[in-house]
């Protein structure tokens, strides 16, 4: 599978970290948004393998295994890496560079103002016993994104104060290196001599997609994630366990903020089978366990395509697709890192980076 982006269309990235495969969130937060624009867009995938070492540092094989799967469910839900540049974080070295200097930009306490730094010590109960490479990892972010000078970044909800972030550090390095002015407009900034655009966020249809445990956000690591390898009994065990808080089947239920209805809003195509389950819900003629029935048929339904051509992508598909992504990334991201190190005096000598056989 070898791939041939075109340059000349405008540059998008974005990734997600090898802590799990990936779930019905991140199909509705970011897959989505991924595949209506891969044939617009010069499209940079990343896994973040390094990232994963935030909470995994001791079980590396695990970020291995689910560096491979990640790819997997890309392919699976129709990201074409023949259309796409699919590519490893850890074996591009300018991203790592990159951090280094955006780390000088960018102050402690702004960095600890990062509300999603903050939800993450929090959800993950990390305490105080996060290592300095914990508060590395969103700078380290700033610079996977920049490293590629994208327009556009599709993300979910949670991601936004990251982006925030990344706007900030290339209007401050842009002004501190390349002479661009405080008063110049975002979108300016590299016909102002700028390294680095000021990149858009892109926020999903379902911005944040809640857990099954029916509070937190869906996440990969705190066990409340239908899989999108997840077989079908999988699948409808999960719904049946899907918490509502109601006592009883015949009591009115409550529609608003209900998990399961999220799930159907989401996902179930028959806006009218969605309406009429609602109205018997709160009627309470249903209980929760129809609600959660339907919802498994319809999940189901949705995830089989993506089940049949996950079983077609083999592990040698996946290291040949990530090499070949890689290769490019790294001819993307040496480009940048020069401009970058030219601008602010550190341009000495010239490189590429390639792979040996
Ligand atoms: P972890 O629990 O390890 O942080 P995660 O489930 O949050 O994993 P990430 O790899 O951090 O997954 O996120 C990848 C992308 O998917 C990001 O753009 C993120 O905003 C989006 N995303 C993740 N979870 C959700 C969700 N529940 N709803 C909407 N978007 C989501
Ligand atoms: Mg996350």
């Amino acid at each position: 599978m070898s791939a041939h982006p075109s340059p000349a269309r405008p540059r998008l990235l974005t990734g997600d970290t090898p802590t799990g495969s990936l779930h019905l969130g991140h199909f509705v937060g970011s897959l989505e948004n991924r595949l209506q624009l891969q044939d617009e867009y010069d499209c940079y995938f990343l896994i973040a393998n390094l990232h994963a070492l935030t909470t995994r540092s001791q079980e590396t094989a695990d970020i291995r295994r689910d560096t491979l799967e990640i790819v997997k469910d890309w392919v699976s839900v129709g990201l074409d890496p023949r259309k796409a540049t699919f590519f490893l974080q850890s074996e591009v070295p300018a991203i790592a560079e990159l951090t280094w200097y955006f780390a000088m930009l960018l102050g402690y306490g702004r960095l600890m103002k990062n509300p999603t730094i903050k939800d993450e010590i929090r959800v993950k109960n990390l305490g105080d016993n996060y290592s300095f490479g914990f508060l590395m990892y969103p700078v380290g972010q700033v610079a996977d994104i920049l490293a590629f000078r994208p327009k556009v970044v599709p993300v979910g909800e949670d991601q936004v104060p990251h982006i925030e972030m990344t706007r900030e550090l290339a209007r401050r390095f842009n002004q501190v290196y390349c002479g661009v002015t405080g008063k110049t407009d975002d979108a300016d900034h590299e016909t102002a001599g700028g390294v680095f655009p000021v990149p858009e966020v892109k926020v999903g249809r379902v911005a944040r997609l809640t857990g099954t445990d029916g509070k937190n956000k869906m996440s990969k690591s705190l066990g409340n994630a239908i899989f999108l390898s997840d077989d079908p009994k999988t699948v409808q065990k999960k719904c049946n366990k899907i918490f509502t808080g109601r006592q009883s089947a015949t009591d009115p239920g409550v529609v608003e903020g209900n998990v399961l209805f999220e799930y159907h809003d989401a996902f179930n195509p028959d806006a009218q089978r969605v309406t009429q389950l609602k109205e018997q819900y709160q009627s309470g003629s249903i209980g929760d366990g129809q609600v959660k029935k339907e919802l498994a048929e319809v999940l189901n339904a949705m995830l089989s395509p993506i089940r049949e051509k996950r079983a077609q992508v083999s592990d040698s598909d996946v290291l040949a697709v990530l090499r070949d992504g890689t290769q490019r990334a790294n001819d993307q991201a040496e480009k940048t890192l020069a401009m970058a190190k030219k601008a602010c005096d550190f341009g000495f000598f010239h490189r590429t980076v390639a792979f040996k056989d």
